[in-house]
C-alpha cells in the first residue's frame, strides 16, 4: 500500500528472524487514521501487526507509515496531543464526570451509537485517574458492565457512586502526567543529584518546572514532526511551547543537538515507541546526556496503531550492552497504569 515503509529487518539490532505478535489494540488513533486513509479499521490494524525481533525481542511493525503520512497524523489529524494538555486542564472533577454522564446517557437514549467509544473512553479516562485506592475493582467492573448492557437506571446508580471518589488524581495518571517527587527522588538515588535536565516530546507532562523552579539547567527538546505532536499542539490558542517558562532552553532538534559536555540526564515519557530509528536516535541521546529515564507502555495488549515500536527490560538490555550502559528497572510505581518505567545510566 501507498501509505507504509516496510521494514524487512529489526530497526534496532538489523536482525532479519522474528515471529508474528498480537495485533494491536483498538482506539482512537486507530478510528480517526482509518478514516482518514479510507482503510477499513480492521483491515488496517491487521495491515500494521507487529512482529517480534528474533534476536532482541524488539516488538515493531514491518510496514510503518511512510512520514508524510506521520506528518499529516501528527500536525494535522489530531494535532493537539491530549495527555500534555490534561495535565493542565484541570478537568479532574465531579462537575465534568456528570456530565459526560448526562451526555452517555443521552446517547444510550437516542440510539446514537457510533459515538459511544468515544465517550466511553471519555469517562474511563475520569474513572482511571482515581486513586485505586479509593475505588473498588468490583464498582469499576460492575460499572463498566452497565455501560456494556446500556442500563440506564444502573449507570446512574454506579456512577453516583463512583463521582464520590473524585478528588485529586492519583499519581501517574492522565491527569497527573509524569510529575513526581518519588519518580525523581529514585532517579537522584541511581544518578546522584541532577544539575541539568531535560526531556523530549510533549513540553506539559513532565518535572521540567520542577528542576526549572530550583534554578537547574532545563532543556526542552522537541520531537521531530513525524514522530510526536508539537508544531501544532494548541489549546485556545496557545502553543504547548509557549506554556514554558522563559528560562527553560528550548532545542528544536535532537538531530542537530551538540553539547559541548554532556547533560545529566533526558526524560524520554511516551517516545521511544514513536522513533523510526532506535539507533541513530541512541546515538544522538548518549552524546548529549549521561543518563536517560524511559517510559513506556506495555505491550500486553499489543501495540497500538500510533506506536512503531514495542520495549521490553530484554531489548532495553541489548541496547544497554550497545552502548555499555546500565539498566535499572526497579521502579515499579508506573505499572498500575500500564506503563514501565527504565533508568539508563
Ligand atoms: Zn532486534
Amino acid at each position: 500500500m501507498k501509505f507504509f515503509n516496510y521494514f524487512n529487518s529489526c530497526p534496532n539490532c538489523g536482525s532479519k528472524k522474528n515471529v508474528q505478535t498480537q495485533l494491536g489494540y483498538s482506539n482512537r488513533y486507530l478510528e480517526e487514521i482509518s478514516k482518514y486513509l479510507r482503510i477499513d479499521e480492521q483491515e488496517l490494524n491487521s495491515q500494521s501487526r507487529n512482529v517480534k525481533c528474533g534476536n532482541c525481542s524488539l516488538i515493531y511493525k514491518k510496514k510503518w507509515f511512510k512520514k508524510k503520512y506521520l506528518e499529516s497524523i501528527f500536525n494535522k489529524l489530531i494535532p493537539t496531543h491530549p495527555k500534555g494538555w490534561e495535565k493542565l486542564s484541570k478537568s479532574f472533577n465531579k462537575l465534568n464526570f456528570s456530565k459526560k454522564i448526562k451526555s452517555l446517557i443521552k446517547i444510550i437514549q437516542m440510539k446514537k451509537y457510533k459515538h459511544l467509544p468515544r465517550k466511553v473512553r471519555e469517562i474511563n479516562s475520569l474513572v482511571d485517574s482515581i486513586d485505586s485506592k479509593l475505588l473498588k475493582t468490583k464498582l469499576k467492573n460492575d460499572f463498566n458492565r452497565s455501560i456494556e448492557n446500556k442500563e440506564i437506571q444502573l449507570i446512574s446508580r454506579y456512577s453516583q457512586k463512583i463521582k464520590r471518589k473524585i478528588n485529586k488524581p492519583a499519581e501517574f495518571s492522565r491527569f497527573k502526567g509524569f510529575e513526581s517527587l518519588d519518580l525523581i527522588k529514585h532517579i537522584e538515588k541511581k544518578i546522584g543529584q541532577i544539575s541539568s535536565y531535560a526531556e523530549i516530546g510533549c513540553p506539559l507532562w513532565g518535572n521540567l518546572e520542577y528542576y526549572n523552579k530550583l534554578n537547574k539547567e532545563c532543556f526542552f527538546v522537541r520531537g521531530a514532526t513525524f514522530e510526536f505532536w508539537g508544531k501544532n499542539c494548541k489549546k485556545n490558542n496557545i502553543k504547548c511551547g509557549a506554556k514554558l517558562n522563559k528560562d527553560i532552553k528550548k532545542i528544536h532538534n535532537l538531530s542537530n543537538l551538540n553539547f559541548n559536555t554532556k547533560k545529566d540526564f533526558i526524560g524520554i515519557f511516551l517516545y521511544l515507541d514513536h522513533v523510526v530509528d532506535p539507533k541513530k536516535f541512541f546515538l544522538k541521546i548518549f552524546k548529549n546526556f549521561k543518563s536517560c529515564g524511559i517510559i513506556l507502555e506495555k505491550t500486553n495488549k499489543g501495540v497500538p496503531i500510533q506506536h512503531f515500536s514495542g520495549w521490553s527490560e530484554k531489548t532495553l538490555k541489548f541496547l544497554c550492552r550497545e552502548f555499555g550502559k546500565k539498566l535499572d528497572c526497579t521502579y515499579k510505581k508506573l505499572n498500575k497504569t500500564g506503563k514501565d518505567f527504565y533508568l539508563i545510566y
